[in-house]
């Protein structure tokens, strides 16, 4: 059997003749597929026979769409691979975006060992949630849980989310919609199930679709440094308020209300934006902390490394005494 890949080739072939006519087209690579970017520039220069410009700023998502700035080169379009459309944005781009899906090709695995772990870890009722690129294993997967004795549900997500169970690093909708008492994640590595662990704090079980290893989403030691950030953020006088001009991650209006708060409970606070936040925005500015309104997974899985603390939003309204502590409020984006 072929060892599983990324199919980008195929989405790329169906797009090319929706390009024709274009002289210059801009293209987004997810971080993932950095290492063959340049083959995916040549194959759609050569279908499509155009200029490719690729954009060399990261990708970490829709929510990081390069349509503005190179709609400003004289982009016709922009090609964006790897993620789905976040359907509440998609009247606004400045330029015609196309989203080509890549997906991780092999069949699902599902061997015994990995349902006895799936048993011992998870109540009989589960949601299941994955990312785009495993979206296509979603139903063979709740064959063979309900075959096992698991009751499986998919929920609906928000206006962030283009398909029945998807999961963002800032969203979690999908999962919330259900009721059940525990998850499992289909896919690989730990950034998504996350999601899921903080903002339910019910039991995720991570299955990689391909290998069949069972693990478990943790969040114990990542809440440790939620809460120790916010403790040591408390004597904090001078405040960045941080957003991103990124048209899936801006948040300005909630910035200047966090930095209105912050001025009325007698600390400074100062608006910083740019298009990815990190602390090299905030050197020699002086600050003492700093708050998030851009991607919540900054402060989440880079924070902790930083000089100062870095708080998510509803991290610094416990600061502020405006809302419980716990559970733990994880910064879901609508
Ligand atoms: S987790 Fe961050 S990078 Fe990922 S979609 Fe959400 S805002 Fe974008």
């Amino acid at each position: 059997m072929a060892e599983p890949r990324f199919d980008w080739e195929s989405g790329i072939d169906a797009l090319a003749p929706h390009l024709t006519g274009t002289k210059r087209v801009g293209l987004q690579v997810p971080e993932g597929l950095r290492p063959r970017a340049l083959e995916i520039v040549a194959r759609l220069a050569q279908l499509c026979d155009a200029e490719v410009l690729l954009w060399g700023e990261p990708t970490f998502g829709a929510c990081d769409l390069a349509d503005r700035p190179l709609s400003e080169v004289g982009v016709d379009a922009l090609v964006h691979l790897g993620h789905l459309p976040m359907p509440y944005h998609t009247d606004c781009h400045a330029v015609p975006v196309h989203f080509v899906p890549v997906q991780h090709t092999g069949a699902l695995e599902l061997p015994r060992k990995s349902i006895k772990q799936l048993r011992e870890m998870l109540p009989k009722s589960v949601g299941v949630v994955t990312t785009a690129q495993h979206l296509q294993l979603l139903d063979e997967l709740q064959t063979c849980l309900a075959e096992e004795g698991f009751a499986s549900a998919v929920g609906e997500g928000g206006p962030r989310l283009a398909a029945p169970g998807q999961l963002l690093g800032c969203s979690s909708a999908a999962a919330r919609a259900l009721n059940v008492d525990g998850y499992v994640y289909l896919g690989t590595g730990v950034f998504h199930p996350l999601t899921v662990a903080l903002s339910t704090g019910k039991p995720v079980a991570c299955l990689d679709p391909h290998s069949g290893v069972v693990t478990e989403a943790k969040a114990d030691r990542f809440l440790r440094q939620r809460y120790a950030a916010i403790s040591a953020a408390n004597g904090a006088q001078r405040w960045a308020v941080m957003f991103s001009t990124q048209i899936g991650q801006e948040r300005l209006t909630l910035a200047e209300r966090l930095a209105e708060e912050l001025r009325t409970s007698n600390r400074e606070a100062f608006l910083i934006g740019g298009i990815h936040q990190s602390e090299t925005q905030l050197a020699g500015l002086g600050v003492d902390a700093a708050v998030i309104t851009a991607c919540p997974r900054v402060a989440i899985e880079d924070g902790p490394t930083w000089s100062i603390p870095l708080l998510t939003v509803p991290e610094l309204q416990i600061l502020l005494g405006k809302r419980e502590s716990e559970p733990y409020p994880f910064d879901e984006f609508p």
